[in-house]
């Protein structure tokens, strides 16, 4: 324990030498942790994909929330004997993203891996997941709800509904008062909907009201992608509150693209006509263009 205070404090980044599988000559995976708050053992890795949590327990381990691009899985774990001689345990996928999953493979077969039990089977359908690699793939699912461990260690694991996939998982450490939303909250702009996943444009609203309805005590959020503020323990980043802006937005976002389907606009007239613009001026809004049309194509089909 002594080791995580004096690490707690300090910025470790570990530059390893991990080949990595994919990608171009030899480039050196590197992650850089940081620690939540001096007084938690609650830590975010990045680097390699989307943000990688690690709780290092009281009496279960470390607990991971995702395991990052393919070959990016050993310098996770460098990095948490770094922190710790406590293994790592578990494994929590929050989607069947490969940017998110990918390290899986590198974590001994003893680590129980839990996802959504839609997210496990498209996971079971990926390449990195066929043959020898079949063995990385989750141990265990749920449908809409699983906790796991009790007390400080308690881990909340919810699914609300379609969003970024069909099965997003959010992780919540209620003791810590934070939740892991994944990619269902990867940045703050247009999402990403990965239709040929299960995502939905018309469900991700809804999805997210869920999440600010029926999850109480939060107040920090880890979001999949949005870069943390530098320093260890960080100082402030993603809130709660952002979380509830971003379903807000969300939801005028749906209710504009709605409302321009209904009198026969044109995909360039309802991005036109999308009048949030002012009102978000800190989003991204580089992908609006391609969910109008992600929209329109649903509403479509209905
Ligand atoms: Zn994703």
């Amino acid at each position: 324990m002594k080791r995580i205070t004096a690490l707690g404090t300090v910025v470790v980044a570990a530059l390893l030498t991990v080949a990595m599988t994919s990608g171009t000559a030899q480039e050196q995976p590197r992650v850089t942790i940081q620690s939540m708050d001096v007084r938690e053992n609650l830590y975010v890795i990045s680097g390699g994909g989307g943000h990688t949590a690690a709780l290092v327990t009281e009496s279960q381990g470390v607990v991971l929330v995702d395991t990052k691009l393919a070959g990016w899985g050993q310098s996770i774990l460098e990095t948490i004997q770094l922190l710790t001689e406590q293994p790592v345990t578990t494994i929590i996928n929050t989607h069947a993203h490969g940017d998110h999953v990918g390290g899986n493979v590198d974590f001994p077969a003893s680590v129980d891996i839990i996802a959504h039990d839609r997210a496990a089977s498209r996971m079971a359908n990926m390449e990195a997941f066929t043959g020898v690699g079949a063995e990385s793939l989750p141990d265990r699912t749920y449908t809409d709800r699983m906790t796991l461990f009790e007390g400080r260690d308690q881990i909340d694991l919810y699914h609300f509904g379609a969003g970024h996939t069909d099965g997003d998982t959010i992780v919540v450490f209620p003791a810590l008062r934070t939740a892991h939303l994944g990619d269902l909250f990867a940045f703050t702009g247009p999402p990403y909907i990965d239709v040929a996943n299960g995502g939905s444009g018309v469900a991700y609203p809804d999805t997210l009201d869920r999440i600010v309805e029926s999850i109480e005590g939060v107040q920090r959020v880890i979001p999949g992608h949005i870069p943390p503020p530098s320093g260890s323990p960080m100082r402030g980043w993603t809130t709660w509150a952002d979380l509830e802006q971003y379903a807000t937005f969300n939801r005028e976002f749906l209710d504009s693209v709605r409302a321009s389907q209904g009198v026969g606009r044109s995909v360039d007239d309802a991005v036109e006509a999308l009048d949030i613009w002012a009102k978000y001026p800190e989003y991204d809004m580089s992908r609006a263009a391609a969910n109008v049309q992600a929209i329109y194509d649903e509403l479509n089909a209905q």
